[in-house]
């Protein structure tokens, strides 16, 4: 294939990639950057000519925390968790895959899709310039804010890699320095303001089943989350104006759930309730739930 061929090829494979709802999709190669091949398996390490990165935005159409019911037992889930965009995500990069396919061929096992997977998503985004890091952690791109799911395929073309026109804190310049809104928002202090987290304190962490104790300056900021914290993100003033979420009818949720009914559920109970949405995932599991459900209520120590 000439160069003007690949040029060609490179931007059809994006504009299916934004048919498909992803926004800014970028390409990158080699498969990985240098600098943090040591973070991925070596069993994901397979060698791939470049790879699509792009952002699928959930946005923040959905009902907001304050439209939840006040019923003290009801644990809260944060918008993001109440639809299976990981799901959605994958859906999508699979037929992005199937019209590359169709289209140019190559096998299947050529377009290997990544989401919420033990590659770090966040790195790649931000070396092809999909996005830059913010204060808060996450990857801020410039139309949906941090309001996106990351994800990725491998491509069995050598196409031009996408080059990062963009620094880290780029879109956090008109922040305050010392307190920027994400800072300010959290309710236990966990961002460090040089765009890391410290993890033990962070109420996402905790309610996602890691760490065995929960301190106690953490629990005293829980209130009632059932799953997920946003209240950095709510707060970033990239997430603040109208972004449009992708239609999405994978894995759906409500705002708010009996936490006591589920305290009354057997393990497979939770299970099937919770499977195919984003609180059905293998590493939050029955315990967790359940464990976050009794601190809604109040009790910590229920298990
Ligand atoms: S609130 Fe400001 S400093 Fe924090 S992530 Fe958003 S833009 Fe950056
Ligand atoms: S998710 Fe919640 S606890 Fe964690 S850093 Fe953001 S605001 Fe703080």
């Amino acid at each position: 294939m000439s160069i003007m061929s690949y040029s060609i090829l490179k931007q059809n494979i994006l504009s299916i990639a934004e048919d498909e709802g992803f926004i800014n999709p970028r390409i990158l190669a080699p498969f990985f950057p240098a600098d943090f091949t040591r973070e991925v398996p070596p069993n994901y390490a397979a060698p791939s000519s470049s790879l699509l990165v792009a952002a699928l935005p959930y946005g923040n159409q959905l009902e907001q925390n304050d439209d939840k019911a006040d019923a003290s037992h009801l644990g809260w889930i944060a918008p993001f968790a109440r639809r299976n965009y990981y799901r959605e995500a994958v859906k999508r990069l699979k037929r992005i895959s199937l019209k590359l396919r169709q289209r140019y061929g190559g096998e299947k096992s050529s377009f290997r899709i990544f989401c919420n997977s033990p590659i770090p998503e966040k790195p790649l985004a931000e070396t092809s310039g999909l996005g830059c890091v913010g204060k808060n952690s996450l990857i801020i791109t410039k139309t949906a804010g941090s309001l996106v799911i990351l994800g990725a395929m491998t491509l069995p073309f050598a196409l031009t890699p996408d080059k990062a026109e963009l620094k880290r804190f780029d879109f956090c310049r008109g922040c305050d320095e010392t307190n920027p809104p994400c800072k300010a928002a959290c309710p236990t202090k966990a961002l460090n303001g040089d765009g890391t987290i410290n993890r033990e304190k962070c109420v996402q962490w905790y309610a996602s089943g890691h760490g065995s104790q929960i301190p106690a300056e953490v629990l005293a900021h829980w209130d009632r989350r059932l799953y997920g914290c946003s209240n950095c993100q709510d707060a970033c003033p990239h997430n603040r104006r109208p972004i449009k979420g992708t239609e999405c009818e994978e894995g759906v949720l409500p705002a708010g759930l009996d936490a006591r009914k589920i305290l009354t559920m057997t393990d497979d109970e939770i299970k099937a309730f919770f499977k195919g949405t984003a609180m059905g995932l293998s590493w939050l599991g029955p315990k967790t739930i359940r464990r976050n459900a009794s601190i809604v209520l109040g009790d910590p120590t229920f298990s």
